[in-house]
């Protein structure tokens, strides 16, 4: 029986409305009807496929502004970065929906016979995902996997449900088959680990924190299930004495404070060479100064509020008097659970700001020197997701970007995700990789058949 969990909006901290939580019976009868819809789906012939697929793109960029608004009420995202999100997950979509027709398996030369693969769905797939970025994430995840031809259960995270909610309704209306993309609101520890530990889940998708994607694995390797695990980040913005300083410094709080701190790609870490530290922090200051944080329903707002009381209270907890606060960036108060961005700078080594995920808008700034110190401080981290690098010096770009241990690094720029290319971490940080050309074949399994021709070679 579901129980009803109350949905609030972090910019005043209200209640406005309740969404179901599944418990395990509702998130077994879900994977049935996945089970269902999904024999029907991998039926289809392959351009069918894509055209539904186009078409649920369609229908998600026919409701961006209503995606986008829903956005902003359950998660306090900037209505600006949810516009983008909302348009992120259409192009995921279309990018997908050529798929169908491309998982090409290969004809190998063999003697007496012909060896060909094929690119099999592997049925029904377990979608978990985080509140920080509640539908890219989710589209990550179903968007590949339906394309491979899989049926998809998606559990959202506990906090932001709704426009997972509406992307599944308009799946439907899009013309996908009923129970083919299904979104089951519910507790971690109650329909989370029960679509893990479903018999007819055939692989999990989990984005979330380090120590339950850890839980999850263990879980599933009790069935020997495949999983893909997006988890936690202390990337580094690694800034050198020759790198175009203004640019570095203007770049640096998006790199950290963008979705308020709330992102597994957050350069939460700023190394500067000793050198340029004082340069480098004199133009950090202003920047993170004109850092706008406000009401998330305006445009131009580039941070709202931290996503619950809960959470704003972890985050304070990192600003407890122990690390020495360089400067702060300016918030709303009253009702809403806002956070003014702040720049530390650790006096001690073995500071937990340096190793701890805070998944808020908390920056560290640490110096270094040369080059191979450099390196070994953003090496110095149990995560490996994201990262960047600032010189103009070509070879340096090119060494340090091989020598960072990290899934998703950018040189000269901030950026970590563009859905034509591989995402996902390194060490601690996950297992597998999303997005990309190749993410559909994380959803299938390859089998390999020999057709002998009598050949007597054989
Ligand atoms: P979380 O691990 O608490 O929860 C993630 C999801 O897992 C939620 O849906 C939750 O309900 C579910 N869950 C919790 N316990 C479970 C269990 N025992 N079995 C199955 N599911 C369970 O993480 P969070 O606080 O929602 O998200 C923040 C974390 O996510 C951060 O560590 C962040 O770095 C990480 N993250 C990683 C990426 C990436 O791509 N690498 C992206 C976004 C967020």
């Amino acid at each position: 029986m579901s129980t009803a969990f109350a949905i609030v909006d972090p910019a005043t901290g209200e209640a406005f409305t309740e969404v179901g939580m599944a418990d395990r019976g509702e998130v077994d009868a879900a994977v049935r009807r996945a089970a269902r819809a999904q024999e029907g789906w991998a039926a289809l012939a392959p351009a069918d496929r894509a055209r539904l697929l186009r078409r649920f793109a369609a229908a998600v960029d026919a409701a961006g502004e209503e995606l986008a608004a829903l956005e902003v009420r359950n998660s306090g995202h900037p209505i600006d970065s949810a516009r983008w999100e909302a348009g992120h997950v259409r192009d995921v979509l279309e990018y997908y929906s050529g798929s169908p027709e491309r998982l090409i398996g290969q004809q190998i030369p063999v003697a007496g016979g012909i060896d060909v693969t094929f690119h099999e769905p592997l049925g029904v797939v377990g979608v978990i995902v985080p509140w920080n970025f509640p539908m890219t994430i989710a589209a990550w995840g179903f968007a590949p996997a339906l394309a491979a031809g899989n049926a998809v259960v998606l559990k959202p995270a506990e906090w932001t449900p709704l426009t997972a909610l509406r992307l599944a309704e308009l799946a439907l209306e899009a013309g996908l088959p009923d129970g083919l993309l299904q979104v089951v609101p519910g507790r971690g520890d109650e329909a989370g680990e029960a679509l893990v530990r479903h018999p007819d889940v055939a692989k999990v998708v989990f984005t979330g924190s380090t120590r339950t994607g850890s839980r999850v694995m263990a879980l599933a390797a009790e069935q020997v299930k495949p999983v893909t695990l997006e988890l936690g980040g202390k990337s580094a913005n690694l800034v050198f004495a020759d790198a175009d300083l203004d640019a570095a410094a203007a770049a640096a709080p998006g790199a950290v404070f963008d979705n308020a701190g709330q992102d597994c790609c957050a350069r939460s870490r700023i190394l500067v060479e000793r050198s340029v530290l004082d340069a480098f922090l004199e133009r950090l200051e202003p920047a993170v100064a004109a850092w706008r944080v406000g009401d998330p329903r305006e445009t131009g707002v580039q941070m709202g509020p931290l996503v619950s009381a809960e959470h704003r209270e972890r985050v304070a907890g990192f600003l407890d008097g122990s690390t020495p606060v360089a400067f702060r960036g300016q918030a709303p108060t009253g009702p809403g659970f806002w956070f003014a961005p702040a720049v530390l700078l650790p006096d001690r080594a073995d500071d937990r700001i340096l190793t701890d995920e805070v998944f808020g808008p908390v920056v560290a700034v640490q110096a270094f020197d040369g080059e191979a110190e450099g390196v070994r401080l953003a090496n110095a981290t149990a995560y490996g997701l994201s990262g960047s690098i600032w010189t103009r010096d070509l070879g340096r770009g090119l060494r340090v970007s091989r020598a960072v241990r990290a899934g998703a690094l950018s040189v000269n720029s901030n950026s970590s995700v563009r859905f034509t290319a591989p995402f996902g971490g390194m060490k601690r940080s996950g297992i597998g990789r999303e997005l990309g050309p190749d993410a559909p074949l994380a959803f299938t399994d390859t089998k390999n058949v020999f057709y002998a021709t009598g050949d007597p070679a054989a």
